[in-house]
């Protein structure tokens, strides 16, 4: 079937939730038959990143967007998942997704997070995309995974029941058939509100071609009180509970210690992590996704016994 109406998408608007609006406008009478009609055969569509999608969309896109990748980095959580990775790997995932190849990236990083996590939306952005706009819509800031309020209206953010994964079939549910009219909105302050905006602000850094370990920079900021120059070791322990004391009144409860470990060494570029360490450590935003280089001025190593856990 040709495509009869390919809407606009709105600004920070998740592919996912663009695609459930197609599905709604052009009154398909199930989510299966819209998918078919814009995914290439077998291809799949994701909650947080994009679809596979056909060659006539991608055509319509390229037509209408000139370069596609933009669309993408604007309109999916790719920023937010490979910030801390180099640019050239950054580069070939981008492309597998603007070309097709690709519906998301890092399942292996994805699968780590098995917390479960909702579609969430602000009730007060809600009242201004349907005074604005006739309709709702998912926003791309309300769903990176540890935000918990609405910058922008300074409130907390609500969950659907739509459960994000990344492994079944998506059923494609439009934000205006689920989202009730009448929501109270609970204002909030303090932390919460510090942290979400933390999280979205790195997610809407630009992404710079210049690679420096993140690890390493993380490291050398680490209070001296934590490191053990006589066993030559950094009590990630120690770290990890005062993060956790620091962030558990917004539901952050757990951090195994050794994931600190991994990113301080630079086996992992785990955005979870690295954005709670960059935030507990009080790293600007722009230094923590840009980060100056550093010498090798502390000779100092985790400990070898934690090591087999590293
Ligand atoms: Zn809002």
């Amino acid at each position: 079937m040709s495509i009869a109406y390919l809407p606009e998408i709105y600004p920070d608007e998740l592919i996912y939730s663009w695609v459930s609006r197609f599905y709604c406008h052009n009154g398909y009478l199930n989510s299966k038959d819209a998918l078919k009609d814009i995914l290439r055969s077998n291809g799949r569509l994701t909650f947080e990143f994009s679809g596979q999608f056909n060659t006539e969309i991608g055509a319509l896109l390229n037509k209408f967007l000139g370069d596609c990748r933009t669309f993408y980095l604007d309109h999916t959580l790719f920023t937010y998942y490979t910030r801390f990775y180099d640019n050239q790997s950054r580069l070939g995932w981008l492309n597998g997704i603007a070309t097709g190849r690709r519906a998301a990236v890092f399942q292996n990083l994805l699968e780590l997070d098995k917390s479960y996590r909702y579609l969430q939306y602000c009730p007060l952005c809600t009242i201004d995309d349907r005074y604005h706009r006739g309709e709702t819509y998912y926003h791309r800031e309300h769903q990176i995974p540890g935000v918990v309020c609405c910058v922008r209206h300074k409130c907390f953010l609500k969950q659907t029941n739509i459960r994000i994964h990344q492994k079944k079939e998506v059923d494609l549910v439009p934000a205006e058939q689920i989202i009730p009219v009448d929501e109270i909105a609970v204002p909030t302050n303090g932390l919460a509100l510090e942290y979400s905006r933390y999280l979205v602000d790195v997610l809407n850094a630009p992404l710079t071609a210049d690679y420096v370990p993140v690890g390493k920079f993380l490291r050398d900021r680490i209070d001296a009180k934590f490191f053990r120059p006589s066993e030559r070791s950094i009590d990630l322990m120690a770290i990890s509970e005062e993060m956790l004391n620091l962030l558990k009144s917004i539901g952050i409860t757990s951090l195994p210690y050794y994931y600190l470990g991994y990113v301080i060494k630079g086996y992992s570029h785990d955005p979870r992590v690295i954005i709670m360490l960059g935030y507990y450590l009080n790293i600007p935003v722009e230094e923590l996704c840009n980060p100056p280089p550093t010498g090798s001025s502390a000779e100092l190593y985790l400990e070898t016994e934690r090591d087999e856990y590293l």
